[in-house]
């Protein structure tokens, strides 16, 4: 038995990891979340998709990520890695879907999968100490608010896994910036990443709200994905709109397209309109969808949609012009935080090397789908390696 103590801040999918891995070093580990109970946003993230990772090559996969640090931390804990592992460890099944994406068998929910990761904390002798809010930290303690009440804990070293600034109502409130500031911890500032884009003009489309394109090709700048895009009362949400972020946030004054027939070239689309009664009859011989069709007549003026060359470019290439990401709170992840300029490469602050700091409390970058819960896994389980590690 190790005679370390370790405290892990943070009960979200990165901090849960870091403390199994210390435990099952035979590490004393004690786990504190400000909230009443663990993982609430690992929960909502259930209530979507509860996509735990995907089944993309290791390859592919690693270029997901946009830093070097969080590709590395994946090597060393990959897809395959997490899915037996929460197999072997946990009990829990999981299934690639058709998109690639893996999920927790069929009627395995979401509170099931975390339950069971608790047991075995619990089995491995962690101990849990809710509604306690990190305020303060030296390279030795750790000051929790508890019900009114300032708890000083010493430990041997400490994991950060505070989360990022989305879904406040989870825990997740990015309030620990301030705090991390004042400490001389390079942060940079929360922004919406995985977000929607609030769409110009878009009042006249709200009452098509709830509706998807279905197999679009949406591009912006460089950069295009393929997939399904629903339409919001304020604009566009979906995994391609999600995928083109990174490009808005450069070139914020470009245009997003869709390519709504992404089978046929325009020539294509042209000989099925010409040889059509008339353009309802070719969009509907082109198989448009109904909600791609009335989106292409309320979008276009009447004098495009009725001629047949500007109608097909449109259809090939429709434009609008995003005006914004979505609100920081509404949207599935955060970009900002600690800066990585901040950590060494096995994630360990530069100015207080008894503290390390994983999941989505770092600045790094990934789609949803999978990535994200991965990418939070993956750096929990290099920060536990690498404490275990230390004398
Ligand atoms: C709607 C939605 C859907 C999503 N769907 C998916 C998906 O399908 N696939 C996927 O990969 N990802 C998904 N995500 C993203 C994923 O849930 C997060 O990236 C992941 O939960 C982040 O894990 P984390 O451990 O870094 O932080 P979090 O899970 O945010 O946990 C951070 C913890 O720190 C606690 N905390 C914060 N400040 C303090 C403090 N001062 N003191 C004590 N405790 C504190 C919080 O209460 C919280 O419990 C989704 C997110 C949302 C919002």
């Amino acid at each position: 038995m190790s005679t370390k103590i370790v405290g892990i801040v943070g009960m979200g999918p990165a901090g849960l990891m870091a403390g199994t891995i210390l435990l099952e070093q035979g590490i004393e580990v004690h786990f504190f979340d400000h909230k009443k109970a663990a993982g609430r946003k690992f929960l909502v993230a259930g209530h979507g998709g509860f996509n735990l990772t995907h089944s993309e090559s290791i390859e592919l996969f690693q270029k997901k990520y946009n830093h070097s640090f969080i590709k590395k931390a994946f090597l060393q804990f990959n897809n395959e890695d997490w899915r037996n592992w929460l197999q072997s460890k946990l009990g829990i099944e999981t299934f690639v879907g058709s998109s690639g994406k893996i999920f927790p068998l069929k009627g395995i929910k979401p509170i099931e999968v975390l339950s069971n990761w608790l047991e075995k904390i619990i089995s491995l002798g962690g101990k849990f100490n809710y509604s306690h809010k990190l305020i303060d930290f030296s390279e030795n303690e750790a000051v929790f608010s508890h019900n009114g009440n300032d708890i000083d804990f010493s430990f041997d070293y400490l994991v950060l896994a505070l989360g990022g600034a989305s879904w406040k109502k989870t825990g997740s409130t990015g309030e620990w910036k301030e705090l991390l500031d004042s400490k001389n911890i390079e942060c940079t500032n929360f922004v919406s990443s995985n977000s929607g884009f609030e769409i110009e003009d878009w009042h006249k489309m709200a009452d098509m709200e709830g509706q998807t394109l279905k197999n679009t090709d949406t591009s912006f700048g460089l950069i295009s994905r393929k997939g399904d895009v629903v339409i919001s009362s304020y604009g566009l949400e979906g995994t391609p709109v999600y995928f083109v972020n990174k490009e808005f946030r450069n070139s914020p004054s470009d245009y997003l397209y869709i390519d709504l027939k992404p089978t046929k070239s325009q020539e294509e689309i042209i000989e099925i309109l010409l040889k059509s009664k008339n353009t309802t009859e070719g969009l509907k011989n082109l198989n448009l969808s109904k909600t791609a069709i009335q989106l292409l007549k309320k979008w276009t003026t009447k004098e495009d949609y009725s001629d047949v060359k500007i109608l097909s470019s449109i259809i090939k290439k429709m434009s609008f012009k995003p005006i914004s990401l979505r609100p920081i709170d509404e949207v599935i992840s955060t970009i900002g935080g600690i800066s990585m300029e901040s950590i060494t490469e096995d994630f360990k602050l530069k100015n207080y090397p008894t503290i390390y700091c994983c999941g989505e409390m770092l600045d790094w970058d990934a789609p949803t789908g999978g990535y994200l819960i991965q990418g939070c896994v993956s750096s929990g389980f290099a920060v536990g390696k690498a404490i275990s590690k230390q004398e």
